[in-house]
């Protein structure tokens, strides 16, 4: 608290975790003295630095960068890059914190990374969103590498993104290895990840469902975001036959009672991705819908709820709205949109909630298996890719239970999550000593 209180959202997400590990650790005689908590929240290196480059005008433009490279215990950081004009060290630190539990809960050797810089992409040019990547790399690529640190996109960091720093890390270190993922598919890239984090959050969501022998069939799903998550929650969902009512950018949502249905979606996708357009222009096609500005969707009524926008978007009052309306089931595909207290009312209410570590970890298993093809140097297919995404999911679906239930039979999927991803991290700090 002392060292880390002026970093609310990094605070935020230890104090979580904190709350169900403590306990949990003082039943684990092995753990017991040994300040494994206090060795994992204090990042194994912080790396910050300057990134200038040129925009359109000729003006030179300075921005921050930072890599957190938070623990190497179980493999080699990893974790995306997030381009936002919000980005900053406490923002960074706790989404690296969430990354170690998670990428430990997927079974896969990975560490737990995160980085970015406070750079607004809305509104640049394709030459200057080139010009800063390249800039950004330049300092970037002396602390990475395959086996070292290999960073992902996230918000604001997509495929065209991921493609130029990728260019200026092979041009600087004159090889070519698997050093980011979400790559395009000919230059080492992994069918399905561009859909795995929605695609995962979905699969998660039918097997909580499953547990109350409910699934996604003719349920009124209610999402936030338009972006990389948002689409494929929105994708996978509908082909299990929900009914998707609205989408979200930071400007506002959209209501379209009738179901956003395939044709409608391929419409956003083009729209979001292409035209880098905003969410409200979804009237100037379907005017049948409703666009409101400035807010958030959770007073729309709902079966499932999907957040997949940005952290502590949705809130107490939101968390009531929606169990008032009939909510059964929020999956989170974001990284910590709910905020602790609302948390607390799901939890109260005794509906499905899952935490984004459990629930959104399919984005990095699947960039962990982009990791294996590339050092296996194949490719293998969609269906392939697919089949083991789900069956990770399934498998955190299990370890949250496992270490999650409670003795009326409710399962809290955050105390599962957090607990059996420190398990495995701890025993391999344990194992490696003092380091
Ligand atoms: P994108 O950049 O593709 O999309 C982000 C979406 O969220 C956009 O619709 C954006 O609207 C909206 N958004 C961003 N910031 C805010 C804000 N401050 N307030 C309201 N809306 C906002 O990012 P992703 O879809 O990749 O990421 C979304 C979330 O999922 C993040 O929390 C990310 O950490 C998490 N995540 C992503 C993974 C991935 O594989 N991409 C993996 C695991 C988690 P606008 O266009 O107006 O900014």
């Amino acid at each position: 608290e002392e060292r880390n209180g002026h970093e609310p959202e990094f605070m935020q997400a230890v104090k979580e975790v904190a709350e169900t590990v403590i306990p949990y650790i003082k039943t684990q005689d092995i753990y017991n003295g040994k300040n494994i908590l206090l060795r994992m929240v204090e990042p194994e290196r912080v790396i910050m630095f300057r990134v200038p480059w040129v925009d359109d005008n000729g003006e030179i433009q300075v921005n921050r960068g930072y890599r957190i490279e938070m623990n190497s215990a179980i493999g080699p950081y990893k974790g995306g890059l997030r381009f936002h004009p919000s980005v900053n060290l406490s923002i960074l630190k706790f989404l690296a914190f969430e990354q170690v539990f998670k990428n430990s809960l997927t079974t896969l050797p990975m560490g737990g990374g995160k980085g970015g810089a406070d750079f607004d992409p809305k509104g640049k040019s394709d030459n200057e969103i080139m010009r800063f990547c390249h800039a950004f790399m330049a300092e970037l690529f002396r602390h990475i590498g395959h086996n070292t640190d290999v960073p992902a996109g996230d918000i604001g960091v997509g495929a065209r993104e991921i493609g130029f720093m990728f260019g200026q890390y092979k041009k600087l270190k004159n090889e070519f290895t698997g050093v980011l993922t979400g790559k395009g598919l000919s230059w080492g890239g992994s069918l399905i990840r561009p859909e795995a984090t929605g695609y995962g959050t979905v699969y998660f969501a039918e097997s909580m469902l499953k547990t109350q022998g409910k699934d996604f069939h003719g349920k009124k799903v209610v999402i936030s975001g338009s972006g990389n998550v948002a689409q494929y929650a929105a994708e996978k969902a509908l082909s299990l036959g929900a009914r998707i009512l609205t989408l979200s950018d930071s400007a506002g949502y959209i209501y379209d009672a009738e179901g956003i249905d395939e044709e409608k979606l391929a419409y956003i996708m083009e729209l979001k991705n292409v035209k880098r357009g905003r969410i409200k222009e979804y009237l100037e096609k379907y005017p049948n819908a409703k666009y409101e500005e400035g807010k958030t969707p959770w007073g729309e009524p709902c079966d499932i709820a999907l957040p997949c926008a940005t952290q502590n978007e949705l809130n107490d009052e939101d968390a009531r709205k929606l169990i008032a309306n009939g909510c059964i089931c929020v999956a989170e595909g974001a990284n910590m949109p709910s905020t602790a207290e609302a948390v607390e009312v799901f939890h109260e209410a005794k509906i499905l909630f899952a935490p984004g570590k459990a629930s959104n970890a399919g984005g990095v298993a699947t960039s962990g298996l982009e990791m294996s093809q590339n050092a296996l140097r194949v490719g293998w297919t969609r269906e392939e890719v697919d089949e083991k995404l789900k069956k990770i999911m399934l498998d955190i679906h299990d370890s949250c239970i496992k270490y999650g239930k409670q003795e009326d039979g409710y399962v809290d999927y955050v105390k599962g999550a957090n607990i059996a991803g420190f398990v495995k991290v701890a025993d391999a700090m344990l194992a490696q000593g003092v380091v």
